[in-house]
């Protein structure tokens, strides 16, 4: 895998989200008085926004989701919430078998004396592409500007809903609660920056621009949702890829003008890189298909 000092190319991938069942990506609660009780995130003109972290973690869900699927696969994904990697080997620390926290305290001062390869040697598809705690994402995605012609003469839509609050085990307290919605109908910009996107000849290493490719075919292709409220069938968005641009170390010094692919070349491209995992995957999960 070329390292994260050396920049070889960087691509960049534009198109659009579009809202189709109605979108509540949240901000927090407000204080504002004319403000919704939940509104959504917005720019400071206050049209919608889609945070592109927001995005980018919806995106990283996808795939990690996928690739658990995959039994006896190269392609994995660590949990990096409960177990993230690198992870120790089962006869590390034997002695603490049963105290999980300390056990992990004990590896994390093993593993920060790591160089950077041995690192990327111990973690998995998903943390060599969106990052971990030792080290970057390959992947950027700034914020998702409302597509301005979507959005003109367009209100929020206010929607009304159960909220189950609980205080305790035991109680339960039902609340109505009223939270804003970014209407179905609505595009959102979307790019997508990727640092030296293709493996190199002769490395292990996934194609960088495949991974991602199984994470926005699953929102291309319906499957994935974004945001919250979705117990009230929101969330549901298309994903469209309109052009491709990729650009080398040589072109960006020398100021080279490089076109976008665009078309039947953009979908050729796409195709190229398209990652078909060989093994099959295991019942109750898809893998997107390559058509
Ligand atoms: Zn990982």
């Amino acid at each position: 895998m070329a390292r994260f000092d050396t920049l070889v190319s960087r691509l960049s991938l534009r198109g659009r989200v579009e809202v189709l069942s109605g979108l509540h990506i949240g901000s927090g609660r407000t204080l504002a008085v004319e403000e919704s009780e939940e509104p959504v995130a917005k720019d400071f003109l206050g049209h919608p926004v889609i945070p592109g972290s927001g995005f980018k973690g919806a995106l990283r869900n996808q795939l990690e989701a996928l690739l658990r699927g995959l039994d006896g696969h190269s392609l994995w994904s660590c949990d990096p919430l409960e177990a993230p990697c690198p992870r120790p080997p089962d006869d590390f620390e034997p002695g603490l078998k049963d105290r999980k926290k300390e056990r992990e305290r004990h590896w994390y001062r093993v593993v920060r004396d790591w160089d950077a390869d041995r690192l990327l040697a111990g973690s998995c598809t998903v943390c060599r592409l969106f990052g971990s705690q030792w080290f970057g994402s390959k992947v950027s995605i700034p914020d998702l500007p409302v597509v301005g012609g979507t959005w003109t003469n367009r209100n929020y839509q206010h929607r009304e809903g159960t909220a189950i609050e609980r205080e305790s085990d035991t109680a339960a307290e039902a609340r109505r609660v009223e939270f804003e919605v970014v209407p179905q109908g609505t595009s959102f910009d979307l790019e997508i920056l990727i640092e030296n996107p293709q493996a190199e000849p002769g490395s292990s290493d996934a194609d960088a621009l495949g991974l991602l490719l199984i994470g926005l075919d699953a929102f291309r292709a319906g499957w994935a949702t974004l945001g919250g409220k979705r117990a009230f069938g929101l969330g549901r968005v298309a994903v469209h890829l309109d052009e491709a641009t990729v650009v080398t170390a040589d072109q960006i010094i020398s100021g080279a003008a490089v076109s976008p692919l665009r078309g039947p070349r953009l979908d050729e491209f796409l195709n190229q890189h398209r990652v078909r995992p060989t093994a099959t995957p295991s019942e109750g999960t898809h893998v997107p298909s390559a058509s």
